[in-house]
C-alpha cells in the first residue's frame, strides 16, 4: 500500500507529541527533525522537504491557539494541513468544455500506464459523471497500443477511433475529434505515443497534436513507483506541453510515496487521479486531504 513506511514513521512521531498539554520549541524541533527524516526516506524531493519542514516549524512555534484542541493535537493538525497542501490542497475538478466534446490528451512515457489509464478514465467519466467518451488511438509506433485500446473499448463497450499506423497521429487526433462531434459524444480521450525516454521527436509530435486539437486537459501519466524519476519526467513534459494535471499510476505498489508528495510542489500541477491497480475500475479521484489523513492515521 502507498505511503506505508512514511505513515508508520509519522504516526510514531506524532504519537509522542499527541497528548502533550504544552509543546515547547524543543518538542517542535525534535518532531520536525523526525518528519524531515521520514519524508527523505520516503524519497520526497529534498527541496520540497526543506520547505515543508520550515512551514511546519513556523506555524507550530507561533501557533494560533484553538481551544478545542490540545497543543499536541494542534501541532498534528498543522502537519496534516501542510501535508494536504503539499499534495495540492483541494481536490481538482476535471474540465468541461463550453461546447462538447471536451478533449483530453493523455501523455507519458511508455510503460507508465497511459493506455490503461485512458480506459480507466473513460470508465470513470461514464460511471461517475454519466459522460459518453470516445477513445482515440494515436499511438502508432507501438502497434500493440492500438490493439490494447481496442480491447479496452470492447471491454467497456465504448467506441474507439483508430486508423492503423500509416497515418500521422496528428491526423488521427483531428479525425477522432470530428468523429466525436458527429456522434455527439462528450469526451474525446486521445492516447498518444510514449517512448522509453523523453526525446525531442516525441515532444514535437505531442506539441503538434496539442496545436491541432486544442485540448481542454492534458493529463500526464506517470508511474509512482519510479519515485523522483517520475517527478523529473513530469517537469520535462510540463515544460514542453504545459500539462493541466498528473495521473499517478501504480500507487498501489508504491510503498514510499515520494512522487505523490513532490510532484505538485515541483511542477505546480495538481495530481488529479491515482491508479490503484490494473483493473478498469481502479482509478480514483485524488483527494489530497484524505490522502494526508490516511498517512497520519
Ligand atoms: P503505456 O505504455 O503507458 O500505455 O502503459 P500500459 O497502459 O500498457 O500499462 C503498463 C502496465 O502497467 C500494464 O501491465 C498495466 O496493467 C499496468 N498498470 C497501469 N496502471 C496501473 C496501476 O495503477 N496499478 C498497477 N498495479 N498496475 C498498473
Amino acid at each position: 500500500m502507498a505511503f506505508e513506511g512514511l505513515a508508520d514513521r509519522l504516526q510514531n512521531t506524532i504519537q509522542k507529541i499527541k497528548g502533550k498539554g504544552k509543546v515547547t520549541e524543543q518538542d517542535v524541533k525534535e518532531m520536525t527533525r523526525e518528519v524531515r527524516l521520514a519524508l527523505l526516506e520516503a524519497d520526497v524531493n529534498f527541496k520540497v522537504v526543506k520547505d515543508f519542514v520550515k512551514n511546519v516549524k513556523e506555524r507550530a512555534v507561533g501557533q494560533e491557539v484553538m481551544e478545542s484542541l490540545t497543543p499536541g493535537q494542534q501541532v498534528i493538525k498543522i502537519v496534516k494541513d501542510e501535508l494536504s497542501q503539499l499534495m495540492g490542497g483541494e481536490e481538482s475538478k476535471i474540465a468541461v468544455a463550453d461546447r462538447p466534446p471536451t478533449v483530453i490528451m493523455m501523455v507519458g512515457l511508455q510503460g507508465a500506464g497511459k493506455t490503461t489509464t485512458t480506459g480507466k478514465l473513460a470508465n470513470l467519466l461514464r460511471k461517475k459523471y454519466n459522460r459518453k467518451p470516445l477513445l482515440v488511438a494515436a499511438d502508432i509506433y507501438r502497434p500493440a497500443a492500438i490493439d490494447q485500446l481496442e480491447t479496452l473499448g470492447k471491454q467497456l463497450n465504448m467506441p474507439v477511433y483508430s486508423q492503423g499506423t500509416d497515418i500521422s497521429p496528428v491526423e488521427i487526433a483531428k479525425q477522432g475529434l470530428e468523429k466525436a462531434k458527429e456522434e455527439h459524444l462528450d469526451y474525446v480521450l486521445i492516447d498518444t505515443a510514449g517512448r522509453l525516454h523523453i526525446d525531442g521527436e516525441l515532444m514535437d509530435e505531442l506539441v503538434q497534436i496539442k496545436e491541432a486539437v486544442n485540448p481542454d486537459e492534458i493529463f500526464l501519466v506517470v508511474d509512482a513507483m519510479t519515485g523522483q524519476d517520475a517527478v523529473n519526467v513530469a517537469e520535462s513534459f510540463n515544460d514542453q506541453l504545459d500539462v493541466s494535471g498528473v495521473v499517478l499510476t501504480k500507487l498501489d505498489g508504491d510503498t514510499r510515496g515520494g512522487a505523490a508528495l513532490s510532484i505538485k510542489a515541483v511542477t505546480n500541477k495538481p495530481i488529479k487521479f491515482a491508479g490503484m491497480g490494473e483493473k478498469l475500475d481502479q482509478l480514483e479521484v485524488f483527494h489530497p486531504e484524505r490522502m494526508a489523513s490516511r498517512i497520519l492515521g
